[in-house]
């Protein structure tokens, strides 16, 4: 059995949901007023599912919530471990830099070098730019609010739009993607916070991890098969659990699908509590903090964002999508496949075929004669969108674009 939507039986977990993070932002955030906004957007999140699902009691709930929570650092393990030798040169890179720190420390003293990195600037620099770019999406939502609901009534959302205004569901949108994107940081921002960041730390970071990176996947190594097997495989395996799990789902990935399928509500295809864990079993702080924050952070923000857009005539439009042959449209309008995010021509994409996903299925129909109808489109390249993909797993894509994949995954 899959979990698709939220239901009204899932209205406590949902709400048990929000509260654990609204605690997680209120010990990372040090802004009363960011946190008071927080607080009110999840508030209106919990309006919002009640307006569309309605509350009923559920007797399993407690059992759900028991089982979840003793199973939980099980799972937490599980992801580390798997994700161990992916994360190895991370981890070695940090060793030295807090080697380089130790050693070098008490000659620099008093100089720039010994001084707190101002990681809190990156974090406002981040949020703001992100924030900004959502926001001008958002006002392109609004003023085609009509569009977007004739538009999505034509698919499988129509059941999803209860007595609730579409533009009630646009900022409803607007603020799981908020919200998701500060789950991304909030985990790095405690580390930050606890582990006090030198210039000398993050000089040192910024230069190995890239370099370190770059060598590896140009040199072939057994490490980088390693690293592009395990995505391949875990990737898909993390997804199918948060869709097989209604602990999982709904305490963790749900957000990112009770939104309307648009740009407004990505920022690395993630729920709230399970971007915050994403960043700790992945040790995302353990990176530089301008390459996290800034060219990782803005990087795979703007390829998640674009790559959501699945209502066709609306900014940023869905020709990102269609000319990457990105079937995830077909996972947010209610199909369990594909699992894998991303374009079908990459290398791992027929791990989803494998599994019985058909690119050519009424969803993806619908969705290039959608795009044919209210975006320009190339006959030839719609057409492709429903092809089988040319490629094996066996494929090795370049080392640009697996340096890419490591750089935006991991
Ligand atoms: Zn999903
Ligand atoms: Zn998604």
């Amino acid at each position: 059995m899959a979990y698709l939507t939220y239901t009204d039986k899932d209205f406590a977990l949902y709400a048990v949901s929000l509260f654990t993070y609204g605690l997680l932002l209120s010990f990372a955030l040090s802004s009363v007023a960011l946190i008071v906004v927080s607080w009110s957007a999840l508030a209106f999140l919990l309006a919002v599912f009640f307006a569309k699902h309605g509350a009923a009691w559920d007797a399993k709930v407690p059992g759900v919530l028991l089982r979840g929570v003793a199973h939980y650092p099980l799972d937490l393990l599980h992801d580390l471990r798997k994700s161990a030798v992916a994360l190895s040169p991370l981890i070695l890179c940090y060793l030295v830099a807090l080697v380089g720190e130790g050693l070098l420390g008490s000659s620099l003293s008093g100089s720039i070098w010994s001084k707190p990195f101002p990681f809190e600037y990156l974090f406002w620099g981040h949020l703001a730019l992100v924030t900004a770019f959502r926001t001008y999406i958002l006002v392109d939502h609004l003023r085609k609010s009509a569009h977007v609901q004739s538009v999505l009534e034509e698919t499988s959302w129509r059941r999803h739009f209860g007595d609730v205004s579409v533009r009630v569901h646009i900022l409803q949108a607007y603020i799981t993607g908020v919200l998701t994107n500060l789950s991304l940081l909030i985990g790095p921002l405690i580390f930050y916070k606890l582990s006090q960041p030198t210039v000398l730390r993050e000089v040192i970071l910024l230069v190995t991890y890239p370099v370190l990176l770059f060598v590896i996947f140009c040199t072939k190594s057994v490490f980088s098969k390693s690293v592009e097997t395990d995505f391949f495989r875990f990737f898909g395996e993390d997804h199918e659990r948060a869709h097989k799990s209604r602990f999982q789902f709904t305490l963790f990935h749900g957000q990112h699908h009770d939104a309307i399928p648009s740009a407004l509500i990505a920022s690395d295809g993630v729920g709230f509590l399970e971007g915050v864990q994403k960043t700790w079993t992945r040790l995302h702080a353990l990176q530089s903090v301008s390459l996290f924050m800034l060219l990782r952070g803005l990087c795979a923000n703007y390829v998640d964002i674009v790559g959501h857009q699945y209502i066709p005539g609306v900014f940023p439009y869905c020709k990102l999508s269609l000319h990457l042959k990105n079937h995830h449209m077909a996972h947010h309008m209610g199909s369990l496949l594909p699992l894998r995010l991303g374009p079908m021509d990459l290398p791992y994409a027929p791990l989803d075929t494998q599994q019985g996903y058909d690119l050519d299925n009424v969803r993806t129909r619908w969705f290039t004669a959608s795009i044919a109808q209210h975006e320009r489109a190339d006959e030839a390249v719609l057409q492709n969108y429903l092809q089988p993909s040319q490629n094996s797993v066996a494929d090795r894509s370049s080392a640009l674009l697996k340096t890419w994949r490591a750089l935006t995954s991991f």
